[in-house]
């Protein structure tokens, strides 16, 4: 046991401090202890405690029955929600997922015995300081990721632990240990009973990580073919990420997507359930990825009319465009060039007012002005609108008496 101070959120010593004068043992554990050992700013603060939910339900005035059957209550301070957690072991795992029963236990070591890794296996109070009962010290010191106790055993207990050790990978920056990467690679099929969604999260923080090319060891250690077909075929070794590019997801998804091309993107992001708006997002940015265009204002906007403007900016940081579009786009937003139907001079009513005869036609009629409004920003008013459907270069809807007259 080491006795190193860590710098603790006032409310976090308030409540370990009140479970112990109750007479219980409290402590902050998991990854707020290993954030504040690397300097990281931690997530959220989780606190166990020997303490059974209903004993922690009586000691604070404001409380959640967050996942009571796990042992877990929310404590509410200040507005903040802090989970606490009674020591437990977790009973047989059923499904290759979840334990079948949560058995309580007055040691704190058979609760951290139960965690994934070393790292994340640390309790730390400031009356006892760090109590790390597996190394996890040296671990963070060695910069590496390390199941606590047996690789096969723990991963074959919950294979959502294979994805959390590539996870942790990327975002510390940390090497999987020969053993733990090992015990993965045979252990890779049971990734197959973990939901998809689950598996979703997991890779966005891969991508999303300061490491987002670690994605490539969930194909290195054989894990991806048992995720999707459409995810083990994305050619993951030419995946490289334009420097600057946020850490949105709907961004590093397309930064990795772009490569295997629209199709394929969509298939990949349907397989692991990703939201429709990120689907959609990355769907453009895959059809356009790679183009070159010209740097030229009517090419500029056609491009921009395609997209809403915030897909536009990612997609010039994904082409790495340079100065001349960048300065372009500026000029034409600072214009407020119109660029899409709603800020087209006419609209639908004023197609019906003119002739035009209701339905299909008046879409495909606005598009054709559009077009020509994107050629040309001036043209973007009423009567040179209107005029414009008259003329010979609208003929094809032209439908006799029931067209336009
Ligand atoms: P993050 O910064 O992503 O929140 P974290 O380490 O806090 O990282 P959580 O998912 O919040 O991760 O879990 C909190 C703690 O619970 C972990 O540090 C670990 O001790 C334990 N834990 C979480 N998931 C598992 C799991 N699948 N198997 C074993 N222990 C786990
Ligand atoms: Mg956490």
């Amino acid at each position: 046991m080491k006795k190193q101070r860590i710098a603790m959120p006032l409310q976090v010593e308030h409540i370990i401090g009140k479970l112990r004068q109750g007479g219980f043992e409290a402590y902050a554990v998991g990854g707020c202890v290993r954030d504040s050992l690397l300097g990281r700013e931690p997530g959220d603060w989780d606190i166990t405690t020997s303490a059974r939910p209903e004993e922690v339900k009586r000691l604070f005035r404001r409380t959640i029955d967050t996942g009571i059957q796990h042992g877990t209550v929310t404590v509410l301070m200040d507005r903040i929600g802090y989970e606490v957690t009674t020591y437990r072991i977790d009973g047989e795992y059923e499904d290759g997922r979840h334990p079948q029963e949560v058995v309580f236990t007055s040691e704190l070591i058979e609760d951290l015995r139960r965690r994934d890794f070393t790292i994340n296996a640390m309790a730390y109070s400031h009356d006892t300081g760090i109590v790390d009962a597996f190394d996890g010290m040296e671990d963070l010191k060695d910069r590496v990721i390390r199941c606590v106790g047996n690789a096969m055993e723990r991963f074959g207990e919950d294979a959502l632990r294979i994805l959390r050790a590539i996870r942790f990978s990327a975002q510390l920056d940390f090497a999987i240990e020969d053993k733990t990467y090992q015990a993965i690679s045979r252990i890779a099929p049971n990734i197959a009973k973990v939901s998809k969604e689950r598996i979703q999260v997991e890779l966005t923080k891969v991508l999303c990580s300061d490491n987002p090319k670690k994605i490539g060891e969930v194909y290195e250690t054989g894990i991806s073919r048992y995720i999707s077909p459409a995810f083990s075929r994305l050619p993951w070794q030419e995946f490289q990420l334009p420097e600057g590019l946020s850490a949105e997801k709907y961004v590093r998804w397309a930064a990795f997507l772009r490569l295997a091309g629209p199709k394929e993107a969509v298939q990949t992001l349907k397989d692991l359930k990703l939201d429709n708006e990120t689907i959609s997002r990355v769907r453009t940015l895959a059809a356009w990825a790679g183009r070159e265009i010209p740097a030229e204002a009517a090419e500029v906007r056609r491009t921009m009319s395609k997209m809403s403007p915030e897909v536009w900016d990612t997609l010039m940081e994904l082409n790495e465009y340079g100065e001349e579009i960048h300065r372009l786009t500026g000029e034409i937003r600072e214009r407020g060039d119109c660029l899409d139907l709603k800020h087209l001079a006419v609209n639908g009513q004023d197609l019906i007012a003119a002739g035009v005869k209701p339905g299909k036609e008046i879409g495909r009629i606005l598009q054709e002005l559009l077009e020509l409004v994107l050629e040309c920003p001036k043209r973007n008013e009423r009567e040179i609108l209107l005029g414009e459907i008259k003329s010979k270069d609208f003929h094809c809807w032209r439908r006799g008496s029931d067209g336009i007259i």
